[in-house]
């Protein structure tokens, strides 16, 4: 007998004989046989070939479910001509408990244990006990076996997850006497990020020590009971994270609106012990669960009158606790600033729309596309921005003229004379307009072919807009808000009102769900009043914001808008592109140069980055020239890595800024935008040209600049990682039991891995703010070791670990993977793939591009504020512009996003919180994250003492390296 670390025993027979007689004693007891090998010189076969230098590897799981035995053990039973001799089998005489090996078998019946010894005839050792009984056996091999009623075996494999209830490596689970019951439910429309959701509420409740169970179809499962209430598993909601719909069903059920119907599904959750509910779902389905809660006492008093309940149940059933999550596609709900779903459905939107413009083009058509939004205009504005599209039509904001239509027309003729071949308009299936008549595809059809003789069509996309895989930010969304409405229900108190889970600034809250679904309500009320000011209010806070943004920067010449700037304001803008090319760079670019013409400025494309800038290749940027740039992946202008300053001679720089006249630098890029802006203000001192507002725009898969939350570029990036992931689990399932290793960008930053691996369900990430050490290495053998035994015998799971390229020189991607292989015991094989430059992704996020618009908009502004002083005095005192607009500190900056705000920040502010030796932030937001990776892939199904070895490993990883704990902040 060999005990492998943690996570199984071995055991070896050297002849069929003794191996068979082995499995039948082990199947005995309830060992299921969960794999079975045949190895020869190292290869793997199939099975039925005995020859003598052949291994057979059994590998046996307790069933617990089945037999008597309670502790959860693996037994790996190999039959080797070449293993020791099995007849030595200790000495009847002595006491077997001074055996320095045996293996512990936990039973809460050891009369009965005895009696099966006894069919089986094997030799046994009583040793009762005053507190217990204990039971000496020998298995067929000669092995001690000890069959024992209690528990404490401290140290041993055996004391793991006695109770079916994993430790989480949050140190946080304490088994409670009486288990939370918490039951989830997805109800209303299906939105793409319920699975994941329902996933890491399951996980997560497991993790806690809690019973999970999920209520299928919605309310109508509730009402129905039976069947519909399940007991889920860990395993029950495995590969659920890449998953469209909702796997537990949803439905619109009418009886939940009755008080008999809710008595009903009162009723079955009290006999089965549920105390909790968490709801997935759109406000009607919300407003559901709180009438629910609020009937409650009223609820179990009725069920116990009609003794349909006990009063211990009634009793113990006193409160329900509901915590809501909301899903839906439309963004619809007031409060939280995007809801699970909303994202994903952009995506399909965006699909369908640069599909549709490519043929547009081609036959120099317009199209009306309509999307979903009865209420709701999110969609289609965020949609509008991040196509291209010419005009949108929402509910909240109608258009400000009666004649809306022969605005619509002028407009597109004039876009049509500049040379535009396409026209595209999106109308939400709500829009109205200023008199609350409706705005339909075929109205505004009519409009384009019958005044203009535009060839139109209508494409109204419907329920795609529902479908697919979830996208990687509704994955991450619905993970963190799953994880903090298991937290919302284990922290809910009796007299607090039913929380619900949002997303505000950027982070996961918690606000009353009744509030905000009666501001959500109030929505639809405010438009019926024609209050549309309230009616923007009312959404998220970049909504107005963002409309503004789209009207700015797609309609030519607005007089509508009335946005342009007097004579002396206007700005020569130059826009310059840096660093690895990212996803929405050009539509940053489209958006200044169109913003920029639009307030009058005269904006100018600088080609090939600062090397371009210094031999003077740049040129009038013009509307028509940024056309169709918002769903062009790359750089459009060129980019490189050379810094002004570092690369490029700064008094070049200065030199080809003041003969070009520059007023304003717009730099898009990631960490030597940075750089370049840091250098270009020490610059300043001796030239006076670089005495100008300079501004950089965020731009690089890495997310490591800092005064930004997301860089452009991170989320086509995740998409991209995410989608890749998805592909090699599949191949990795199919094939064989296989890890992949799979390697990702990010310089010294782990932003892709942490985000992608808890988008991609990955089984554990190495990151540079960790490092990766021997011990960690083993640690994770281990587990995986264990989740492969843990899986079926005819399943043929897949896994993936994350690896940043720069995370270890020692253990590259492929040492890693070989050390897998080889210690994965024939259990599991591993590969790997290093993704490289996919991660730029092809056609850039909508995210992205929505983001792109934004920031490119604010830095145009920026550049305006910090240069308005100077042109005003100069302007006033009838004197000639100055080459030096200004040399304040806060006008070189980044325009970042924070939260859910673009926010200005100066270098200056920005250096003493940057590592520019790591090229990234001192702190990052995104590293609260980085527990669930592991969390959620069951790494808290692992032995107590090998999660005690990792927690030690990090503790000792983190107070070694500053700034590694730094950015666990
Ligand atoms: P969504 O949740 O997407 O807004 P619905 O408005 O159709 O979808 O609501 C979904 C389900 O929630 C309904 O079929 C019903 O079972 C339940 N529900 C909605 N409103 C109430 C209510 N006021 N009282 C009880 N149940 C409700």
């Amino acid at each position: 007998m060999q005990l492998e670390g943690f996570s199984h025993i071995s055991l070896r027979a050297n002849s069929p004989i003794k191996f068979e007689e082995t499995l039948h004693f082990y199947n005995a007891f309830a060992f299921k046989k969960c794999l079975d090998q045949l190895r020869s010189n190292g290869k793997e076969q199939t099975n039925g070939d005995d020859e003598e230098n052949h291994i057979r590897n059994v590998w046996l799981k307790l069933d617990t479910a089945r037999g008597n035995l309670t502790n959860k053990l693996i037994i790996k039973l190999s039959l080797s001509a070449s293993a020791v001799d099995c007849d030595q089998k200790p000495n009847e005489d002595v006491d077997w408990g001074l055996e320095e090996q045996v293996i512990v078998l936990i039973t809460k019946d050891i009369d009965k244990v005895r009696s099966q010894l006894q069919e089986l005839g094997a030799s046994v050792q009583d040793v009762p006990e005053s507190d217990s009984e204990k039971l000496y056996a020998l298995d067929p091999l000669g092995n001690v076996l000890l069959f024992t009623n209690k528990l404490a075996f401290p140290g041993l494999l055996n004391e793991q997850s006695h109770e079916g209830v994993p430790a989480s490596i949050e140190g946080a689970a304490q088994p409670a006497e009486q288990p939370r019951k918490i039951a989830v439910l997805t109800s209303g429309g299906d939105a793409p990020g319920m699975n994941p959701c329902v996933r890491a509420v399951v996980r997560y409740g497991i993790s806690k020590g809690c019973e999970m169970y999920a209520v299928y179809e919605g309310y109508q499962g509730l009402v129905d009971g039976g069947s519909q209430i399940r007991r889920m598993d860990w395993k029950s909601v495995r590969g659920w994270i890449r998953v469209g719909g909702t796997s537990i069903g949803t439905a619109r059920c009418k009886p939940f609106q009755t008080s008999e119907g809710r008595l009903q599904g009162a009723e079955n959750l009290i006999k089965r012990g549920i105390d909790s509910i968490i709801v997935c779902g759109g406000d009607g389905s919300l407003t559901g669960a709180d009438v629910f809660r609020s009937e409650w006492p009223g609820l179990v008093d009725t069920l116990k009158d009609a003794n349909r309940i006990s009063a211990e149940q009634a009793e113990k059933h006193k409160h329900l606790t509901i915590v809501g999550l909301v899903g839906s596609i439309d963004n619809d709900m007031s409060s939280t600033d995007i809801t699970i779903g909303a994202v994903t459905s952009l995506h399909r939107i965006c699909e369908a729309v640069d599909s549709i413009n490519t043929t547009a083009l081609s036959h120099s058509r317009a199209f009306v596309v309509e999307v979903m939004g009865r209420h709701c205009g999110w969609l289609a504005l965020m949609a509008g921005i991040a196509t291209g599209a010419d005009f949108v039509f929402i509910p909240e904001r109608p258009p400000s003229e009666d004649d809306w239509e022969s605005r619509l027309c002028n407009v597109t003729q004039r876009h049509r004379d500049l040379g535009k071949r396409k026209t595209v308009v999106i109308v939400a299936e709500g829009a109205l307009d200023s008199s609350l008549k409706p705005i339909k595809a075929d109205h505004i059809k009519s409009i384009l072919c019958d005044r203009l003789g535009v060839d139109t069509r209508v494409t109204t996309l419907g329920h795609v807009q529902r479908g697919g895989s979830p996208c990687a930010a509704d994955r991450v969304l619905a993970t963190i808000q799953g994880v903090e409405a298991v937290r919302a229900v284990l922290t809910a108190k009796i007299d607090t009102p039913s929380p619900l889970i949002i997303s505000r600034n950027n982070r996961v809250a918690t606000c009353p769900l009744m509030q905000a679904v009666e501001l959500t309500h109030e929505v639809a009320k405010a438009i019926q009043e024609k209050n549309f000011a309230r009616a923007m209010e009312l959404r998220d806070p970049q909504f107005a914001e963002e409309f503004d943004a789209f009207t700015a920067s797609t309609i030519l010449d607005d007089c509508n808008a009335n946005i342009v700037l007097p004579d002396h304001r206007r700005l020569r803008i130059a826009i310059v592109h840096i660093g690895a090319p990212s996803g929405g760079m050009n539509a940053a670019t489209r958006t200044a140069v169109r913003y920029a013409l639009n307030r009058g400025h005269h904006p100018i494309a600088v080609y090939n980055g600062f090397s371009g800038l210094v031999r003077g290749t740049m040129q009038d940027a013009t509307w028509i020239g940024v056309d169709g740039w918002t769903s062009h992946g790359g750089s459009e202008l060129g980019t490189n890595r050379h810094v002004p300053g570092i690369d490029v001679d700064m008094g070049m720089v200065a030199y080809q800024m003041q003969k070009n006249k520059i007023q304003g630098l717009m730099v898009v890029g990631g960490f030597e935008a940075f750089s370049s802006l840091v250098e270009l203000e020490k610059g300043r001192k001796y030239y006076p040209s670089l005495c100008v507002p300079i501004c950089h725009l965020p731009a690089t898969i890495s997310n490591n600049v800092p005064g930004t939350d997301y860089s452009l570029g991170t989320d086509t990036s995740l998409n991209a990682i995410v989608s890749s992931c998805d592909a090699i689990g599949q191949s990795a399932r199919s094939s064989r039991r296989r890890v992949f290793v799979v390697e990702v960008q990010g310089g010294k930053s782990g932003y892709l891995a942490v985000e992608a691996g808890l988008a991609s369900g990955a089984n554990t990430i190495y990151i540079p703010e960790e490092g990766i050490t021997l011990s960690r290495l083993q640690s994770d053998v281990k587990h995986l070791l264990a989740m492969y035994m843990d899986d079926d015998a005819d399943m043929s799971e897949g896994r993936i670990i994350l690896r940043t390229e720069d995370v270890s020189e020692t253990y590259t991607t492929d040492v890693i993977s070989n050390i897998l292989k080889d210690e994965g015991h024939q259990l599991f094989d591993s590969r790997t793939a290093v993704l490289g430059h996919i991660q730029q992704g092809d056609t850039p996020s909508p995210l992205d591009r929505i983001r792109a618009t934004r920031l490119a908009m604010r830095c145009v502004q920026f550049i305006e504020d910090h240069s308005s002083n100077a042109l005003d005095k100069a302007h006033g005192e009838k004197q000639p512009v100055p080459v030096e607009l200004t040399d304040c500190d806060e006008s070189v900056a980044v325009v970042g996003i924070s939260g859910a705000n673009v926010k200005n920040n100066s270098i200056k502010e920005l250096l003493p919180i940057t590592d520019l030796k790591k090229r990234k932030p001192r702190a990052a937001w995104w590293f609260e994250h980085r527990p669930l990776v592991d969390l959620l892939s069951g790494r808290g199904m692992f032995t107590p003492q090998a999660q005690k070895l990792l927690a030690e490993e990090h503790n000792s990883d983190n107070s070694s390296n500053e700034n590694s704990s730094n950015n666990n902040q």
